[in-house]
């Protein structure tokens, strides 16, 4: 709960990715009652149509427990707009699309509510190395599945025991840090999704020499999201090896 000490507000936020482990954290903080004043999402504009519908979900599940829900985004052009405009992608390197469409506009978001927050952020046991403290000094980081040792799959069997739909894996269509199995899913399930991310891959002036399949192959195979779509359709052997599933550095996005 809001509290105060020595004069300054103290809030309880959860940073909400909309995949798993954020859902299962939110059922977590409200079983256990622990603090929880709000919780806030940061739109880039470029997520599934699934996350946004899953928004919703979410919406009435903290609103019916009196808990606000709010979504932010960075002022002005969307991500995709933004990328394309630069003539560039989301970059896994630099990491610019986390720090301005997600870290940005949520400490935005914390500085208009004043006070201290302590914010909850949902990562799970068996992804501990992405913990980190906050860079800034009117925020904590708390990590109550960490606390509990909580994995992602006690995180799906928390959200089915709940009685809610696991969601689905959260990030950005166009993510450079989607691995081979998300690529296929959105050709799959969004052809028109998977189109616009090869137009931004396309449009890029540094295609074709980077791509943003470069994460999703381990030995870096040089295929292009056009050239990876051939495959799916074909029904061919991968060019090379896909890589694990990944995980940005932060835990604003993918979480
Ligand atoms: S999900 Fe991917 S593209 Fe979207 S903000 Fe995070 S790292 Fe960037």
């Amino acid at each position: 709960m809001s509290g105060e000490g020595h004069g300054l507000a103290v809030h309880h936020i959860l940073s909400f990715g909309g995949g798993v482990n954020s859902v299962a954290l939110m059922i977590l903080l409200l079983r256990e009652r622990l603090p929880l004043d709000g919780a806030v999402f940061a739109d880039t504009g470029g997520e599934l149509p699934e996350t946004y519908a899953y928004l919703e979900i979410a919406r009435d599940y903290l609103r019916s427990r009196g808990v606000p829900f709010t979504v932010v985004s960075k002022r002005g052009r969307t991500l995709y707009e933004t990328a394309w405009e630069r003539r560039v992608f989301p970059s896994a390197i630099w990491r610019w699309s986390t720090r301005d469409f997600k870290v940005t506009p949520i400490l935005r978001h914390y500085r208009s509510l004043g006070g201290h927050m302590n914010q909850y952020l949902a990562i799970a046991w068996d992804e501990i190395e992405r913990m980190k403290s906050s860079r800034v000094d009117y925020v904590t980081n708390l990590f109550p599945l960490v606390d509990r040792r909580m994995t992602r799959a006690d995180c799906e069997a928390l959200i089915q025991d709940a009685g809610l739909p696991i969601p689905p894996r959260s990030a950005c269509c166009f993510c450079p840090f989607n691995s081979v199995e998300r690529w296929r899913w959105l050709y799959e399930n969004h052809p028109d999704l998977y189109h616009r991310a090869i137009a931004l891959e396309e449009h890029s002036k540094h295609f074709p020499s980077q791509r943003l399949t470069d994460q999703a192959f381990r030995d870096r195979a040089e295929i292009s999201l056009r050239a990876l779509a051939e495959i799916f359709r074909k029904g061919e052997e991968l060019p090379g090896r896909p890589a694990a599933e990944q995980q940005t550095c932060g835990a604003e996005c993918m979480t």
